[in-house]
């Protein structure tokens, strides 16, 4: 067990100013592997102080030597993986593989890719008799969730940094050591004290602090809908910028022309990663009523086979959650084909990959975010009604699309109301915008929109 102190504040590991701390539990057998201080709001005023202190130099900072040091930053966090994957998976209890391909390799492909933006984007546009400057917004106010620890981190300060912005950034309390890392990380790139500032803490005490500062120009917010919304109503009623990642019920719908083994398997796979602790998992897969029974029996042999090797879920509140859900399905007459609600394992937050048919559009398990490995199989008549159903919840944020024609899904996929659909399978990709339609967000991340978020304009004219 390690007592860590301090708050990464104008360059410097400093004393927090409370005595508070927050314990660090591994969710795989519940044992508590760290301490780090629960800031305070003296804490988050000492960091949004020394970030607007450090303001007018970096924002002034040519953009290629902003790429410069961002190069400098991704090649730290690739030196760093293998720490940064054990700590991932010390803390949020994900597999060491998924943590050293996904949770360490995703963040050093987002800090690459704005270290290539900051270098060639263009800062500056003329616009018939004008000129448009693309400032930086100022100070922002990130708050970030556990469920991918460290990239949530990057994707909102790489832009933030690209864009000439500075930032406090205010870590989950479940995942606070990679943020730690990463504090570390920003040092040893050479990025300049009070542009970068870390704050660990209580949601309620810290997180509302950040969003609540008079001198925080912009929050960005990762979590859920309730917190995004009183974030969004904060903001809003003091006139700051807000940027909201919020939560999912991602259709994945296959067509008749799929390839059914294909589209289940991969399907089944996207709700298991991450113990579907992932916003933009396809947790409804939309099959024809024709190949329904085939689909499930492909589904329920996929999850059966996961077993324990998917990692517990992050804490005892989300185990206790996502249990709860797997009784509501049943209760509301969905069949369980594979896992259930039973525990797997005696110590650490484990729940079984499940697997539901039977589910109709309006169950509570087709509507509301579980964030956990449960998969939900709907049934659809003709396409009509499966986009009914992929359109048919508050969220927006992702999707899926199988066809045999690559057109005929794409031609799907326009009639989605949501903000990414792959297609066939399509692979991510760190530079497309990612975001939310509906109540899933506001705002875009990654790549070049992602960048602009953090950008305001300025008209010259002449
Ligand atoms: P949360 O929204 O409570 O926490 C996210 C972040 O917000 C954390 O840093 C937290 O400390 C902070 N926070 C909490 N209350 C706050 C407040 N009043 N003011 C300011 N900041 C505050 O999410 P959670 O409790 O960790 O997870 C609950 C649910 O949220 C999950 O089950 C899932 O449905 C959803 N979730 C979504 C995402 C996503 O990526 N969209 C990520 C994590 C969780």
């Amino acid at each position: 067990m390690k007592a860590h102190d301090g708050m990464y504040i104008d360059g410097t590991w400093r004393p927090a100013a409370g005595s508070g701390v927050i314990e660090v539990v591994n969710p795989a057998d519940e044992e508590v592997i760290a301490t780090v201080p629960a800031g305070t709001v003296e804490d988050v005023d000492a960091a949004v102080r020394a970030a607007r202190a450090a303001l007018p130099a970096w924002a002034a900072t040519p953009p290629a030597e902003r790429a410069a040091r961002l190069a400098a930053l991704r090649d730290v966090l690739l030196a760093r993986r293998e720490e940064i994957a054990e700590t991932v998976t010390a803390e949020l209890g994900s597999p060491l593989k998924l943590s050293q391909t996904v949770h360490a390799g995703v963040p050093v492909a987002v800090a690459g890719s704005y270290a290539e933006l900051a270098a060639t984007y263009a800062f500056e546009e003329r616009v018939g008799n004008s000129t448009v400057l693309h400032e930086p917004v100022g100070v922002v106010g990130a708050i970030t969730p556990w469920n991918y620890p460290l990239h949530q981190i990057v994707a909102k300060t790489a832009p933030a940094l690209a864009a000439g912005c500075t930032l406090v950034v205010k870590p989950a309390e479940d995942t606070p050591l990679v943020a730690r890392l990463f504090a570390d990380a920003v040092h040893e790139a050479g990025i300049p004290a009070g542009v970068f500032n870390l704050v660990t803490g209580l949601g309620p005490v810290a997180g509302q602090a950040l969003a609540e500062h008079p001198d925080v120009d912009l929050v960005s917010f990762t979590g859920s809908t309730a917190v995004g919304r009183r974030i969004g109503a904060i903001a809003t009623g003091m006139v700051k910028r807000v940027a909201l990642e919020l939560g999912g019920k991602s259709a994945n719908v296959i067509l008749p022309s799929a390839d059914l083994s294909r589209a289940v398997n991969v399907g089944v796979a996207n709700v298991m990663s991450n113990s579907g602790q992932t916003c933009s998992a396809w947790t409804r897969m939309l099959v024809h009523r024709d190949r329904y029974e085939e689909a499930v029996e492909l589904a329920a042999a996929a999850a059966g086979k996961y077993g324990d090797r998917i990692g517990p879920v992050v804490n005892a509140r989300q185990r206790d959650r996502v249990r709860g859900y797997i009784e509501k399905g049943t209760a509301e007459g969905a069949r369980i084909v594979a896992g259930g609600p039973d525990a797997p394992r005696e110590k650490g937050y484990w729940v079984r990959p499940t697997v539901f048919a039977d589910v109709t559009p309006e169950m509570t398990v087709a509507q509301e975010e579980i964030f956990g490995p449960v998969l939900s199989v709907l049934r659809y008549d003709d396409e009509d009604d499966a986009l009914r159903i992929a359109n048919g919840t508050v969220y927006g944020l992702a999707g899926a699309v199988w066809a045999g024609d690559e057109a005929e899904a794409v031609a799907f996929a326009r009639r989605m109301d949501t903000g990414q659909v792959d297609i066939n399978g399509g692979r991510f990709n760190p530079l497309a915008p990612f975001g939310g339609y509906k109540q899933s967000g506001v705002g875009r991340e990654l790549g070049a929109h992602g960048l602009t978020e953090y950008l305001q304009t300025k008209s010259l004219q002449f």
